[in-house]
């Protein structure tokens, strides 16, 4: 954190007091003053860094490919210019919604005239014995990241990861291709089961089986084993001991949103919002993983979202809505994630899809999965497909009824078909 943006005295409040330092709060104070807000800012967060980009955390940061300095957000002297004060190292645990105020690290207080809760979320932790034991590791943030590395110097080379999502899939193929010996541990009984299709996970899964990725799936975790001090392997529920020098947890997070719903916001997974992201306490808005919002492209659920692109497009709602331009939230989802040489790119939700196409070949690495739900083209899983990826976005946001035949047409480009 550069010296010039940390006030020299403890600031005691601003017009915008923003929690949380990641992709929403920073988004939402750029914002802010890209809409001409000229009030006072101040991003409050635990992190002790300027804000930073997590995906390559799980990826370009883990392999080495880009330093620090390459993932922050903006440089440091972007937030001096901009007049963006910064409290790092600080914990918001109470919001008081009547007297605008929140109780921060150190017993002190924050004035708010409008808070914006960015908080994100924890990584979920295993609740087996043996969870605490040195060498388990959440893939949440720079230390956690941090950490890892400096194990593998160390020497680690077993790892066991526990969850075949997209955290825990990306940590497996950069552990694979540094040299470790790799299991992934995952209760369902296919990988990304919670976000993608079928073919999508059969894909993944012998790619990774390919680099040397071995797979226990349907498998639950029974404890961690140890030393008295340091892991020394994950033993599964039917008995299997899986070796490990290191683990790694990527089972989800859990929504930081306790003080707000202890002030009496809204929310059970998560903190509810409406379309311009405002809670049910009065100047408090919610932003970025830990807001709840009924999604269009779910169909109307109430979700949440975990995404870059969710966390930016919510923080420009919310600086409108702050700054009395209100424009309701309705981005099309979007997500991408590497592993190896695949890039892989989503638009639009799968959830509730009742039939797939298949649009390429998988064994060329170059393939689209299209979701439909009755015959509406509801999103795209894109491998090594940019083309697909950017043509199909018009098709889930004009939610196109198109025939599968056509769609499956490579010689067909996709904005043909609208
Ligand atoms: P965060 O970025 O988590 O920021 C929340 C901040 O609030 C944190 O700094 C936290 O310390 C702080 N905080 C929490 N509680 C408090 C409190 N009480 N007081 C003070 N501060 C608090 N998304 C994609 O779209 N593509 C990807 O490829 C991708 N890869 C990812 C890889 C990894 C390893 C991770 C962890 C995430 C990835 N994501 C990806 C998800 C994406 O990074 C998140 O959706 C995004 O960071 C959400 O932003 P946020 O601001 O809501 O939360």
């Amino acid at each position: 954190m550069s010296a010039d943006i940390i006030p020299n005295t403890t600031p005691t409040g601003a017009d915008v007091v923003i929690v949380g330092t990641g992709h929403a709060g920073a988004q939402a104070a750029i914002a802010l003053r890209q809409q001409g807000f000229a009030g006072s800012i101040l991003l409050v967060g635990r992190d002790r860094d300027l804000p930073y980009e997590r995906p390559p955390l799980s990826k370009e940061y883990l392999t080495g490919a880009k330093s620090f300095e390459r993932i922050l957000i903006r440089p440091p002297a972007f937030w001096a210019e901009r007049q963006i004060a910064f409290l790092p190292g600080t914990n918001v645990s109470r919001v008081d919604p009547v007297a605008h105020e929140l109780g921060i690290s150190g017993g002190r207080t924050l004035a708010y005239g409008t808070l914006i809760w960015a908080a994100g979320g924890d990584p979920r932790r295993l609740s087996c014995g043996g969870a605490d034991l040195a060498g388990i590791h959440a893939m949440r943030d720079r230390a956690d990241a941090d950490r890892l590395l400096a194990e593998l110097d160390a020497g680690a080379r077993r790892a066991v990861v526990i969850g075949a999502g997209y955290i825990g899939l990306e940590s497996a193929a950069v552990l694979v291709k540094a040299g470790c010996d790799v299991r992934v541990v995952e209760q369902q009984e296919r990988v990304l089961a919670r976000v993608a299709g079928a073919d999508l996970s059969a894909f993944y899964q012998a790619e990774h089986e390919a680099q040397g990725v071995r797979f226990h799936m349907g498998a639950a975790v029974e404890c961690i084993e140890g030393d008295g001090e340091r892991v020394t392997g994950v033993r599964l529920a039917d008995g299997t001991v899986l070796p490990a020098d290191i683990v790694v947890v990527g089972i989800g997070i859990v929504p930081a949103v306790g003080p707000l719903i202890a002030a009496g916001a809204a929310g059970a997974n998560g903190v509810d919002v409406d379309e311009f992201c405002r809670t049910s306490l009065p100047d408090v808005y919610a932003i970025g993983d830990c807001a709840a919002h009924a999604n269009r492209y779910a169909g109307n659920a109430v979700i949440r979202l975990e995404s870059v692109g969710n966390a930016n497009d919510m923080a420009s709602v919310a600086a409108r809505a702050i700054c009395g331009d209100p424009q309701g939230y309705d981005a099309v989802p979007w997500f991408w994630s590497n592993q190896y040489d695949l890039k892989l790119q989503t638009v639009g939700l799968a959830l509730g899809h009742d039939a797939t196409v298949l649009r390429g070949d998988p064994a060329a690495r170059s393939f689209s999965v299209i979701y439909l739900r009755g015959g509406q083209v509801i999103a795209l899983d894109c491998v090594n497909a940019t083309r697909d990826y950017a043509q199909g976005r018009k098709l889930v946001e004009a939610g196109a009824v198109i025939a599968p035949e056509l769609l499956m047409d490579t010689e067909t480009p996709l904005k043909a078909m609208l």
